[in-house]
């Protein structure tokens, strides 16, 4: 084990894509002791009186037809420019909801693009360029500096230019400093002929991860003070939260292979959720095939899960693939990062957590979060460990 140790949380909160989250049952248990991907109805989808979740938000007020070769549902959204298809996506950092006051810039500002160049990993995209906006509290020398430093090291390694974006003074709240706001819209190149979103999975399909997962949640159940681990173990652990590393090659590779494919930002189990929900399929995935850090051994099973399979801010990829290209994705991943086979696409909807690495090992009877902005009444920025 690499040195975990007691003071665990016996009600870990769910940890997930951040720190003053709210959350919401994106996977939730039913009486047969299966779990499901987000219901399209029920709480979280905007029922009479319910509170709207993130995803049942997006789909009700935003979600329309497009003209475009892919719109809203994906990783990326694809428009075609001459014979070009290009890949477009937008995420944002918030201070006090993504990252805590006192984070490191330099970090903040790898992490800002990392989280978007992921997305084009899920869309097997080339990096090219993004836009940059920010909402300042204030012009600080040392931070910008810093940032700008973590910011262009990542984009320079994966040749992607900054080529505009917006400035803005975050203005002072009721609560005195504004609050520090980086947004990043990524835009990359795909193959249109070998592209995959989110909808291609097919019933027996392998389901597959790049990586392992669990480790960012876990930071940051450490930086709240909820868990102990012992070095090295605690440094590896918020490297992956804080540096965290898009799969770009790997997911360059395996477009023309995989059928459906995911970045996982909000928790695993919530992420494969999206996948089947749009591939309308169902899935089992095999507990004892997840990957997970050494570190786990020694924790709390419920925490395992928890981060494992719920725990957000991984970025990597969840994809399928047929069984016969099993091979194939082995060598993809040849020497670079490891890809581990943890399930299967079935037909009958919902998501089986087995205790084994067939379809009839025994379920394992767990209900667990994954992040939804909008599931909970946001907490105060106090909130944010
Ligand atoms: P990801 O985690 O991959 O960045 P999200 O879960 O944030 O994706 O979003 C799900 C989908 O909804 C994506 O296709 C995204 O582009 C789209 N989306 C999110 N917010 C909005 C919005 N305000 N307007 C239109 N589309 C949105
Ligand atoms: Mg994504």
């Amino acid at each position: 084990m690499d040195g975990a140790e007691a003071s665990v949380d016996p009600h870990p909160r769910p940890l997930a894509r951040e720190a003053a989250e709210g959350s919401h049952p994106a996977v939730s248990q039913s009486d047969e002791g299966q779990v499901s991907p987000r219901p399209r109805s029920g709480r979280g989808a905007g029922g009479e009186g319910a509170p709207l979740g993130e995803f049942a938000l997006i789909e009700r007020f935003f979600s329309r037809p497009s003209a475009e070769r892919q719109g809203i549902g994906d990783d990326c959204a694809l428009i075609d420019v001459g014979s070009q298809t290009l890949a477009l996506t937008s995420d944002m950092l918030l201070e006090g909801v993504h990252f805590l006051p006192d984070a490191d810039p330099q970090d903040l500002g790898h992490k800002a693009l990392a989280v978007n160049l992921s997305d084009l990993a899920a869309a097997g995209a080339r990096p090219r360029c993004f836009l940059l906006d920010l909402a300042l509290p204030r012009a600080d020398d040392a931070w910008l500096t810093a940032f700008s430093r973590g910011l262009f090291a990542l984009a320079h390694h994966h040749g992607c230019a900054l080529i505009g974006g917006d400035t803005t003074r975050a203005p002072a709240g009721a609560a005195g400093a504004g609050l520090l706001t980086i947004a990043i819209t990524a835009i990359g190149e795909v193959d249109r002929t070998r592209y995959c979103g989110r909808s291609g999975a097919r019933p027996g399909d392998d389901i597959w991860i790049t990586g392992s997962t669990g480790e960012a949640a876990l930071a940051l159940a450490v930086r709240r003070g909820q868990v102990e681990i012992a070095e090295p173990a605690r440094a590896a652990c918020l490297l992956r939260m804080d540096r965290p590393t898009p799969r770009l090659e790997l997911g360059r590779a395996l477009s023309g292979t995989a059928t459906a494919s995911i970045d996982v930002s909000d928790g695993l189990m919530g992420d494969l959720g999206h996948i089947l929900e749009r591939s309308g399929v169902g899935a089992a995935l095999y507990w004892p095939a997840i990957p997970r850090a050494p570190v786990f051994a020694a924790l709390p099973l419920a925490l395992q899960y928890q981060c494992v399979l719920a725990g957000g801010d991984d970025y990597e990829l969840v994809f399928t693939a047929p069984a016969s290209r099993r091979a194939a994705v082995a060598r993809m991943a040849g020497d670079g990062v490891g890809v581990s086979r943890i399930g299967q696409i079935e037909s009958a909807p919902g998501l089986r957590l087995r205790d084994g690495d067939h379809a009839a090992a025994p379920l394992i009877d767990i209900a667990l979060q994954s992040f939804d902005h909008f599931a909970a009444p946001p907490p105060g920025p106090s909130g944010a460990s």
